[in-house]
């Protein structure tokens, strides 16, 4: 199985190279050239399997230039009960009697991102060992909260690697600043940036391009990696957990042979949903694929009316981690859509630099409009979510699962469809808990209270027991100080780097 860059002029790049590059040189995106199909026997046979046979069966088949044993080291590794609280890895829950949750929350930093960066460190590795290099890899990210930490919880001790991440000293919440801040690791570096956002992010690809700073790692054998969602190694292991969650219906008996289901996925990047996508190519009947948004509904707009637009008004809202106006991972979408017309795909992606907008021909928005449903919430409508599941169910979910259930509850009543439901819960409550209280409690129930207090009101509403690395968040030491301005960034990579003259 080889990939090709969704612009067109990379080809034939076995997926080691693809993970590695993370990127294409023409700025695209690595594709598959053909999708790999699940038979009846795959099927049968991923029945009898645990999360990692099943999810070494599923990337053997994309990244067919590793081994079977590279493939199972990399998958013992990521999956093992060490890292993650249950033995499922990505348990079902059962709502009702269309809902079905996927738990993507019991990695070691409760969000869905563990899922993918668990595993992609040792994909990464792997890579760069099969093709002959003994560079030490330096991962850099800019993160506004979920990313950051679940990437250094993935690099972190991975022999061959470093990390720095650079957070926004005022622009995360206060566990996740604590997250950040105690992370231990040989290899691990966090730095606050007296900045938002955006200036971590500026800071960080101008590391990323700056020729003088590339060629002294080169010198002492070193050289840049991300672990951005775009990277393909990123994409793959979320594919598995679309499969084996089907498995499991079947194998449960809550579908049957050949019954379609429908998968709500709370979206930002759109990476999440493209991979369930990727599972219904492979074979998994799905009916509708259900894109939620938040108040940040370019998406929204865009499957119903084939004009993505983002000149549009950026929302902070309460579901931080899908508070996106490009969503990068569509324009993989749009190369499947169009059978690989990457000459279309170039010609899209330059209208949305240019104008800030495109709109696709009316035969792929047919296309769209078949596999996809679209829908938003609004701030308000998520707590209310979140106060209804509780009060029906007794079930707490986040802010970010109840985006994807309030959008799950309006396709039932626009469209009437009761089919069996997959709904992507993608953090676990305790991470987003002020919000969630306050959804349930109230402003009163939130009013003067830290959010490691809030850890304990959540846990007499929810009877769930508080996660032993949140609990003991407060306690923990500070390991990392830094703290730079947006310009220091490059004086600090290098400083953490030992590479100042
Ligand atoms: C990253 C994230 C999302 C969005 O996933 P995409 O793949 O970017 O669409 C949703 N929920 C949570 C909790 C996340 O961390």
């Amino acid at each position: 199985m080889l990939y090709e860059s969704t612009r067109g002029s990379v080809k034939g790049v076995p997926s080691a190279g693809a993970i590695k590059m993370g990127i294409a040189e023409d700025r695209g995106l690595f594709t598959p050239e053909s999708i790999p199909s699940l038979s009846q026997d795959d099927i049968r046979d991923m029945a009898g399997m645990n999360y990692g046979e099943g999810a070494a069966k599923i990337l053997s088949m994309f990244l067919t230039d590793y081994t079977k044993d590279e493939i199972n080291m990399c998958v013992t590794r990521a999956y093992s009960s060490d890292k993650f609280d249950t033995p499922e890895i990505a348990p079902l829950y059962k709502l009702d009697d269309n809902a079905y949750i996927l738990e993507l929350w019991h990695g070691p930093t409760f969000a869905f991102k563990d899922m993918a960066l668990q595993i992609l460190p040792h994909l990464l590795v792997t890579a760069v060992e099969k093709t002959g290099e003994d560079k030490e890899i330096v991962i850099l990210v800019a993160t506004s909260g979920d990313t950051g930490k679940a990437a250094l919880e993935g690099f972190r001790d991975v022999p061959g690697t470093r990390i720095i991440v650079f957070y926004p000293d005022e622009g995360v919440s206060e566990i996740q600043k604590a997250q950040m801040a105690t992370q231990e690791g040989r290899n691990v570096h966090v730095i606050a940036v007296r900045g938002n956002f955006d200036d971590a992010q500026t800071g960080v690809k101008n590391i990323f391009t700056d020729r003088q700073i590339n060629a002294l790692l080169e010198q002492n054998n070193m050289s840049f990696s991300s672990a951005n969602s775009i990277n393909w190694g990123r994409l793959v292991p979320q594919i598995v957990y679309y499969v084996s969650s089907y498995v499991d219906m079947l194998r449960k008996g809550i579908v049957q042979k050949d019954e379609e289901i429908n998968i709500v996925v709370p979206t930002g990047n759109f990476g999440n949903i493209l991979a369930a996508y990727y599972a219904k190519i492979m074979g998994v009947p799905v009916n509708k694929l259900i894109c939620a948004s938040n108040k940040n509904n370019v998406l929204t707009d865009f499957i119903r009316t084939g004009t993505y637009d983002r000149d549009r008004e950026f929302f902070k809202t309460i579901s931080p981690s899908m508070d996106i106006l490009i969503s990068s991972n569509l324009e993989r979408l749009l190369f499947e859509l169009t059978d690989h017309d990457s000459d279309y795909v170039v010609k899209l992606m330059s209208d949305l630099s240019t104008y800030g907008r495109y709109e696709v021909s009316s035969e792929l928005k047919e296309k769209l409009q078949e596999a996809f449903w679209a829908e938003y919430a609004t701030e308000e409508e998520t707590l209310q979510c979140i106060k209804k599941v509780y009060e029906a169910t007794g079930y707490v979910i986040d802010t970010h699962t109840a985006v994807a259930m309030d959008v799950y509850e309006k396709y039932k009543s626009k469209t009437g469809d009761t089919a069996k439901t997959l709904v992507a819960s993608t953090a676990s409550p305790y991470k987003f808990n002020a919000s969630v209280v306050r959804a349930i409690l109230g402003d009163e129930g939130v009013s003067g209270k830290s959010e490691f207090e809030l850890l304990h009101v959540l846990h007499e509403i929810s009877g769930m027991p508080i996660p032993k690395e949140l609990r003991e968040l407060e306690s923990k030491a500070v390991l990392h100080k830094t703290k730079c301005s947006p310009d220091e960034m490059s004086h600090a990579v290098l400083d953490v780097l030992r590479l100042n003259t």
